[in-house]
Formats: structure tokens, sequence, C-alpha cells
């Protein structure tokens, strides 16, 4: 084992590889806020890339309600069982990571579902914590009391991989022009362990060709400077992939840097497994604390009050509003007065949308017409 260093831990851990960060780190900002799980993600991924004979069950791409939604069944809940509670002082994790702790000769500490696990994946929806009582209402309902919310998950193309750890064969590998990860679809021969070793069950079976499928981030697109399928076609513009700057190094003008390491309202997904994950997601503010903060470590807290406050933060709203703006990476943003601007690798302008979209509230009774409006969004 090596020791590498995980920032998202605060400290270095045990890896089965030396540290190799690519030259460059595709990343992912989920809104979990915005997102109203329509699906259209889970249907544009499936739509290109999954549409094949033995891929019937698999989605590249799914949209869970937390905490009782999951693809595959219980995967967070055998994480956790897996993991044990998670223990931080102030960032720095003292609990072990996947890779640690491991009896002699294993690689990751991990689990393989059952197959019919991969056959529900909309099991739990919209099932909320919490009763309601008879005539209640939603203000008067208690906050973070009753509750769920929606959680977009593909594969987090993770800088420490558990199914890199785990593949005995090296038929996974991490690319090192852009850190996506992929399976070498002629070296694999079906052992599984990756998708054993994977902690957010991210890595699927096929059963007909008997080899292991995966994301990979739509990576014809990334080669052309475009995001992804799944950021394009969102519906409610929570999405944004871009490039993260390596740990120790912030460009604020980067619009991923700019929500993960400058405002810090952006967290990896259990970061306490270990593996480093490049999605990030912003939490949803009105679920339950402490399932937060095992979600998406000590940060959370943090991360809601300074979402809160957008409004009050004219930078950040700009960048808000910038997501879902335009088909192609934005690698720069920059806010002046009313308008948010994105821009290409060499500062040249991709789009430019208004800070504050213009409302009209209409008048409670149209004389002209003689009819009541009603203001409903
Ligand atoms: S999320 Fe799972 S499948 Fe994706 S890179 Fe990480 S460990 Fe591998
Ligand atoms: S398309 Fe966007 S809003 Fe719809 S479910 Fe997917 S992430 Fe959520």
């Amino acid at each position: 084992m090596a020791e590498v260093n995980n920032w998202q831990l605060g400290r270095t851990m045990q890896y089965p590889y030396p540290e190799n960060r690519p030259r460059r780190q595709i990343a992912w900002v989920f809104d979990t806020n915005k997102c109203i799980a329509c699906q259209t993600c889970t249907i544009a991924c499936k739509s290109t890339w999954t549409w094949g004979s033995g891929q019937e069950y698999m989605l590249w791409n799914n949209v869970e309600t937390k905490p009782f939604g999951f693809f595959p069944v219980g995967w967070d809940v055998e994480l956790m069982n897996v993991l044990g509670p998670a223990k931080w002082t102030g960032g720095k994790l003292e609990s072990q990571t996947i890779f640690e702790g491991l009896p002699a000769g294993e690689r990751v500490k991990g689990w393989l579902p059952a197959e019919e696990d991969w056959a529900s994946p909309n099991i739990g929806e919209d099932e909320p914590v919490g009763v309601a009582q008879q005539g209640s209402y939603i203000p008067s309902m208690p906050h973070n009391e009753m509750w769920f919310s929606y959680l977009a998950r593909i594969c987090n193309h993770c800088t420490y991989p558990g199914c890199v750890a785990a593949c005995p064969r090296q038929a996974i590998y991490k690319r090192p022009e852009d850190g996506i990860v992929l399976v070498d679809q002629s070296r694999c021969r079906g052992y599984q362990e990756c998708a054993q070793g994977c902690p957010y069950k991210k890595v699927m079976f096929n059963n007909n060709t008997r080899t292991s499928e995966k994301c990979i981030a739509c990576f014809p697109k990334i080669e052309q400077g475009l995001q992804p399928q799944c950021v394009t076609s969102c519906i409610g513009r929570i999405r944004i992939a871009g490039f993260i700057s390596p740990p120790g190094q912030v460009n604020p003008q980067n619009p991923i840097d700019y929500l993960v390491k400058v405002k810090k309202v952006a967290l990896p997904l259990y970061p306490q497994a270990g593996t480093e994950p490049n999605v990030y997601y912003i939490p949803p503010m009105h679920a339950g604390r402490d399932y937060l903060h095992q979600m998406f470590g000590p940060g959370s807290d943090e991360a809601i009050k300074t979402y809160q406050n957008t409004k009050n933060d004219p930078e950040l709203l700009g960048l808000m509003m910038l997501f879902g703006s335009t088909e192609r990476i934005m690698h720069r943003f920059r806010v002046e007065g009313e308008t948010a601007i994105g821009m290409d690798e060499n500062g040249a302008e991709l789009v430019r949308v208004p800070v504050r979209e213009p409302s009209w509230v209409r008048t409670y009774f149209d004389e002209v017409r003689g009819a009541y409006n009603h203001n409903i969004t």
C-alpha cells in the first residue's frame, strides 16, 4: 500500500497504487436543491449509451430519493455498515477508509449487490422521513423533521477509484488527460471485483457480454470541449461540468474551483470512503442535518449557510445562473453588474445571462378582460 494525499480527508491515506494525478481532472457540481427528479438526465444517458442487450437494468445516471431510495437497493446503507460512523476532527477524518485496516491480501472493503438489487431503480421515490399530522399543511410542518430530497448520481471519476484498486487485471484505468475512469473491455474477465470495490456501486455487470461497464463521462463530448449529456439535458439546470484545479491550487475564476474551494458550497458525497470523488453536491437545505453530516462530511452546515445567502452574493448568484446555459465547458466566469459571463479556456466569451431574471406581478383583477389573475410562478 502507498501513502497518498486525499485533500477531502485532510490527511494522507493508504491506497494500493502511488499518487498519480491526471494532467487535469474532470469534475461536476450538482445543486440538489434544484433537482425535480424528472429523470431526463437518466433517459438522456440511457438512450445515448445503455440501450443494448444486457443493459436493460443499467442506469449509469440515476436519480434517487433520499433517504429511502437507492440504486442498487441499500447501497449507502451497506457502505455505512462497512465503514461504521465517520469520525471527523475539524476537517480531518479520524476513521478508516475502504482502503485501510484491511485483512492481509485484501485491497478494498466492499460488497457485491445481488442481481435483484438492480431491478427497482425508483424504489422509495418521494417517500419522506417523518409523518404529517392530519390537517397539517406545508408551512406548519416541522422544518428538517419531515423531508426528502433528490440525489442525482453518476460515476464520480474518483481520484483514488475503488474499482481500479479492486481489479486484479488492471482492466480499469484513469485517463491522464482528463481523469475519466474507464473499463478496458478487452481486458475485463467479468470477476466483478470492481463492482464489489466501488463504494458508490457505479460499476455494473453486463450478463450478456460478461464484462463490467460504467459511466464514461461522455468522453467523446469532453474531448470536443462539450459538457456530458446528463448536464446539457438537465431540466432543472442543476448541473455544471468542468475541470477542478489540483489540491493546493485555486483559480477563483474557474466555476468548479469557485464552488468547491472558494465558497465551499459544493461537497463530495461520502468523502469518508476515501476515493476522492469528483462529483460535488450543494447539499439539500431542508434535509435532516445529521443525515447531511453523514453524507457530505463536516462542511455541510456552512455550505447550506453560504447557499442560503446566494441572493446577497452577486458573484455566486451569477455563477448559479450560468448552470445549464451553454453546452460548452466553461473554464472561467465573471460577473459584471447584472450580467454573468462564461468563457472558454482562452478567455473567449461563450455565453452571457442576466443575474436576475425579470419578473412581472400581474394585477389581481384585470379590468379590461374582467378576469381575476393568479400569480402562481
Ligand atoms: S464512483 Fe465507483 S466506478 Fe466510479 S471511479 Fe469511483 S470507484 Fe470507480
Ligand atoms: S434532469 Fe436535472 S432536474 Fe431532472 S432529475 Fe436529472 S438532475 Fe434532476
